[in-house]
């Protein structure tokens, strides 16, 4: 019998993946806190359920992809949680972004009642989670991860079983990291392409396939050049993947010198009500600093932009 796939969460990222499972043939019954977002889903052949314990019911693995650490405890440990529903044998994967140790406590808390559990945060942002080619990075029992291979190549390219439980939140942690780093440096480019009088569309064509390409520049520079602030990835998602990374590093006792700065400068973001633009508005702390703005030019009134 072909597994029967749950899923808890249809947001930017779990619509997509829901979807994908869809179109892999897996018969899939979903949950969201919002019920409206299930619809699309109930038209694509999925099954709406009541709660997050009636998804557990129906499902032999559940897939779960919601924002942070206490919104995965709340769907899995809550009056009408996963665990309230799933039968012994069953396996949660958990493809949100969270805290490494919070997963560890999860997977023995679901242990206890014979239920297995894998990290499984993903990286590759919506288009990645609408295409299916998502970075899945996995930790968890090794007999686990196999079990949920078949769900994960529906959903994604590069599917890496990187160690045990938290292992796969602490390489999404390391992404997150490289991330940032390189959206800071798309933006300060930028800055001094715009600062320096250059086509900065030209600039683009000229240098995103060289040695300083990257998906970043690839995807969010031509957003940034039309100022279209619309989020792959929320500065709110952003900043609290920083918080979750630089209380990992505190605790390890290791500096991210870069990380903590770029963490504020999205403090900065938030502070002027900017939290639900794309995490490449990072330009706009950068513009604030400066005093001008780049890409297709505002009014000349307005200095910098908002
Ligand atoms: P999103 O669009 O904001 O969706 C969040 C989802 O979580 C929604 O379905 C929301 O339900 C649900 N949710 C939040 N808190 C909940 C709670 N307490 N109880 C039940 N449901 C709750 O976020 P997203 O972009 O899909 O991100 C989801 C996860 O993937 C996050 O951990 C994020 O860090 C990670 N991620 C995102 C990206 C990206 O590019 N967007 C990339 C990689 C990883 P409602 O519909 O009711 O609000």
């Amino acid at each position: 019998m072909p597994e029967r796939i749950g899923f808890i969460g249809l947001g930017i990222m779990g619509r997509g993946m829901a979807h994908n499972l869809r179109k892999a043939g897996f018969a899939l019954t979903v949950w969201n806190r919002t019920a409206a977002r299930m619809d699309e889903l109930v038209a694509a052949g999925a099954q709406a359920a009541a709660s997050p314990a009636d998804v557990a019911a129906q499902s032999d693995i559940i897939f779960i992809c919601v924002s942070d650490t206490p919104d995965v405890e709340a769907v899995i440990l809550g009056a009408e949680g996963v665990m309230h529903g799933a039968q012994p044998g069953a396996l949660v994967v958990d493809c949100s972004t969270i805290s490494p140790k919070a997963t560890r406590d999860l997977a023995a808390r679901l242990a206890e009642h014979g239920i297995g559990m894998l990290d499984a945060p993903v990286s590759g942002g919506s288009e990645g989670a609408a295409r299916g080619t998502l970075s899945i990075m996995v930790g968890g029992p090794a007999d686990q991860f196999a079990r949920a291979l078949p769900a994960f190549e529906a959903m994604g390219k590069t599917i890496t079983h990187v160690g045990d439980h938290g292992a796969g939140q602490t390489v999404k942690g390391v992404n997150q990291v490289l991330v940032v780093g390189n959206c800071l440096a798309m933006c300060e480019a930028l800055l001094f392409a715009q600062a320096g009088g250059v086509d900065l569309e030209k600039t683009h064509a000229a240098i995103s396939q060289g040695a300083a390409g990257s998906w970043m520049f690839s995807n969010r520079g031509p957003q940034i050049i039309a100022r279209d602030w619309r989020p792959g990835f929320t500065i709110d998602l952003q900043q609290k993947d920083l918080r979750l990374v630089l209380e990992a590093a505190e605790e390890l006792g290791v500096p991210l010198v870069a990380t903590a700065l770029i963490n504020n400068l999205y403090r900065t973001l938030q502070a002027r009500g900017l939290g639900g633009d794309g995490n490449h508005a990072l330009m706009k702390a950068l513009e604030n600093l400066a005093g001008f703005t780049v890409g297709e030019q505002p009014a000349p009134s307005a200095k910098v932009a908002q």
